[in-house]
């Protein structure tokens, strides 16, 4: 199958063969017909089954019909979690727009930049724009903004947004655009909150939903291995060396733990960084492009990297520390195999995160073997049977801990 089903126009036909998209994803072949019947759609689609370009290719298609006006008005807004999706969104649109005749104004709106290129474009006209909400409401608040042309309203990733404040500022958001819009909304998973999200912007959006994780996670091979806490450096060290991993994604529990180890491994002559809500948004966007173009070989981060972003050709995913809430387990290792390549994930276990690890592998019936590597001496203690993990000594798990254990925050 191809793209012709949808008898798109020259020039998206021809950005699409430049991109190399050459068969529309699943999720794809159900949104873009449906976007076209101008209906409310609520999509959900596992990571990196191409939920922007479902949304992408439509609205383009529409807007290119549309060239009435001199100067631009604002008729797609697109809300993202992160701005490193924001960036991807936009570099999408205008990917996909390149041959038009008439060239659209994608303008991102984030934060960690200084404000004022972004008010100057958007002053100068512009189609699209693809947002942060914390950002779009400073300008919102400065009144630099006209969102009353908005004909569509995209929120992309929706289970990502979550920051507390994320709901108010879309109560905000949604007093200013017109009622009148389309609402399409992208979401890799459905939680309650996403549920809830949802029904503030669109009580009529269509539902699509596409087989979930299990597909692209067959092209994973997951493994896990018992190590000693302080012996998971050196385990690293090996298991990069026996595979020759070129590109390898290692997700630690905080930001210091990842910018300490990055040093570490600098210092033994890796090319290694740390990724996390603390850098700047330069830096971000600096290591990632380091990362892509490999330039560096070992990408120390927290859990900001596990959605959403797409780095493709990372080899293996390590999970030093595991994931606090089993979801993020599939979203990280879904970082590599992507595009249909194959790809490594493995976890590192001990004796105390076994019981959480066992959570996962139920979650997503998985079972994985659980190995022990030559020189890297550990003890197993027999574990009694319970129902979920060992609770810390000396303190409650808190309701909010519990919940994130089942996977439902
Ligand atoms: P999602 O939002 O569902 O996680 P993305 O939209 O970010 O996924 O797409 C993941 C990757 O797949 C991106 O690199 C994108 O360019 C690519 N992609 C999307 N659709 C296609 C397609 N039809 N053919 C080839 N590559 C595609
Ligand atoms: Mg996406």
């Amino acid at each position: 199958m191809s793209f012709d089903i949808f008898n798109l126009s020259s020039e998206l036909t021809k950005a699409l063969e430049k991109n190399n998209y050459k068969t529309p994803t699943l999720i794809q072949t159900k949104v873009i017909p449906l976007v076209k019947t101008k209906q409310d759609i609520m999509a959900q689609a596992k990571t990196g089954s191409g939920k922007t370009a479902s949304f992408v290719i439509p609205i383009l298609e529409a807007l290119k019909e549309n060239k009435t006006q001199k100067k631009a008005k604002i008729k797609v807004l697109v809300l993202a979690p992160t701005r490193e999706l924001t960036l991807q969104i936009a570099q999408t649109f205008s990917n996909l727009s390149e041959y038009f005749p008439k060239q659209l104004s994608v303008v991102s709106v984030i934060g960690g930049e200084k404000i004022g290129e972004q008010l100057l474009k958007i002053q100068k006209g512009c189609d699209i724009v693809v947002a942060t909400s914390g950002r779009l409401l400073d300008i919102i608040g400065k009144k630099q903004i006209d969102l009353s042309t908005i004909e569509y309203f995209v929120l992309d990733e929706a289970d990502k947004m979550l920051d507390l404040g994320f709901v108010q500022e879309l109560d905000e958001i949604l007093k200013i655009i017109p009622k009148q819009r389309q609402n399409l909304l992208f979401s890799a998973t459905y939680s309650q909150k996403v549920i809830d999200i949802a029904s503030k912007i669109t009580t009529k959006a269509i539902k699509i939903e596409v087989e979930d994780t299990s597909t692209h996670v067959q092209e994973i091979t997951q493994r896990a291995i018992f190590v000693k806490k302080e012996d998971r450096s050196e385990l690293l060290r090996y298991l990069i060396k026996q595979h020759n991993f070129k590109s390898v994604l290692v997700f630690m529990a905080n930001k210091r733990a990842a910018d300490n180890i990055a040093n570490k491994f600098l210092k033994k002559g890796y090319e290694a960084e740390s990724f996390h809500r603390d850098l700047t948004q330069e830096e971000r966007i600096l290591t990632l492009d380091d990362f892509k173009n490999k330039k560096i070989d070992i990408l120390f981060s927290t859990d900001i990297a596990s959605r959403g972003l797409h780095i493709d050709d990372i080899d293996c995913v390590i999970n030093f520390d595991l994931p606090r809430s089993t979801e993020d387990y599939i979203h990280r290792i879904g970082r590599t195999a992507r595009a249909g390549k194959t790809g490594t994930a493995i976890s590192f276990l001990d004796n105390e995160n076994l019981n959480h690890f066992k959570l996962i592998e139920k979650r997503y019936k998985l079972d994985i073997p659980k190995e022990q590597i030559d020189g890297f001496d550990f003890t197993l203690i027999e574990q009694k049977k319970q129902k979920g993990p060992q609770p810390v000594k000396g303190k409650r798990k808190s309701k909010k801990d519990k919940l994130r254990e089942q996977g439902l925050r």
